[in-house]
């Protein structure tokens, strides 16, 4: 791999020098690519994980695997910044895998402890979709946890499909041929048009939290919602919308029909022994605010 090559020249703690002619990426903060290799070797990811739950009943259905950069002086580092420059040098290939593979051995534990089947959702980012490895990296993450493919689920985006749909139609057919299901994350925030829903084995919509924030009183985004939910039901896809952060919006998108939520109302992204906790609880009331709880509201 020759990100992580590229890791193991650079010295410990010394910084990473581009040539005026490297095709280093300009545009992002070199120091910080630097500290995401020595970050690697460090071992300053980490994997939290954010419910996502039955809207009706608030029960965990399953959660997303979001990562983390823990630096010891920047403090968290957000995906936002480091996830652009790791698709940029192809530190995301060593990233994502590794990611994979935690995930599905993390979800074991969690379905261990609450007894029941959960599902876990990971982020896959463009480059690691077309990289030659990916099909290999999958079929580890199965085997190495013992997991059953139909708990998992890969989050891509409408430009991961759009970038090549001949190789996106391979590609997936061959995670459907090991259960897998496929999540379309941001939906209706790419460039790309429906025909897309058509051609390839799709399960999932995520409502991006674009559309639901200003949710009950934006009827924009209340109208996109519906038009989403109604798609998704014709073509017998589950809908998670994301970012929901009020009982509003909760009980709005609940009334719609939309039958999963995600968002800091019902539990932020937390690390695993967090998690851990929470479905001890079965209910999810642990994750509830605090007035819920008591039983105030
Ligand atoms: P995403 O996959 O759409 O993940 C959802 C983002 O929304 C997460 O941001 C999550 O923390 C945030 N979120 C969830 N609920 C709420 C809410 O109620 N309010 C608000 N304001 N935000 C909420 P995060 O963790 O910062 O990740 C940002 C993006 O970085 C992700 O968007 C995903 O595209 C990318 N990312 C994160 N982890 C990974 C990874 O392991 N691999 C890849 N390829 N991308 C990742
Ligand atoms: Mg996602
Ligand atoms: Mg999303
Ligand atoms: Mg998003």
């Amino acid at each position: 791999d020759a990100a992580l090559s590229r890791a193991k020249e650079t010295g410990k703690g010394r910084a990473v020098v581009y040539s005026p002619g490297d095709q280093g990426p300009p545009q992002h903060d070199i120091s910080l690519e630097a500290a995401m290799f020595n970050a690697v070797r460090e071992g300053e990811f980490l994997l939290y994980y954010q419910p996502i739950v039955n809207a009706r009943s608030r029960i965990i259905e399953g959660f997303e695997t979001l990562m983390r950069w823990k630096h010891p002086t920047l403090g968290m580092v957000p995906p936002v910044r480091f996830i652009p420059i790791a698709e940029s040098n192809g530190l995301i290939n060593l990233l994502g895998a590794w990611a994979l593979k935690a995930a599905c051995m993390q979800i074991r534990q969690f379905q261990e402890v609450a007894g029941r089947e959960l599902y876990i959702s990971v982020n896959i980012s463009p480059r690691q979709f077309r990289s030659d490895r990916f099909l290999t990296v999958l079929d580890d993450a199965l085997a190495l946890s013992g997991l059953d493919g139909r708990q998992l689920v890969l989050e891509i985006t409408e430009g991961t499909l759009m970038i090549d749909p001949t190789h996106a139609e391979d590609i997936l057919a061959r995670m459907v041929e090991r259960h897998a299901r496929i999540a379309i994350d941001d939906f209706g925030t790419g460039y790309s048009s429906l025909a897309y829903l058509k051609r390839f084995p799709i399960s999932v919509l995520k409502i991006d939290r674009a559309f639901v924030k200003d949710l009950p009183s934006s009827n924009k985004d209340a109208a996109i919602c519906n038009a989403i939910l109604d798609l998704a039901g014709h073509l017998s896809l589950s809908v998670v919308a994301e970012g929901v952060e009020t009982e509003e919006q909760l009980a709005w998108l609940d009334d719609q029909g939309c039958h999963y939520v995600q968002g800091y109302l019902t539990g932020k992204p937390m690390p695993a022994n967090v998690a851990v906790t929470a479905l001890k609880e079965n209910l999810y009331t642990a994750l509830l605010p605090a007035d819920h709880r008591t039983g105030k509201s």
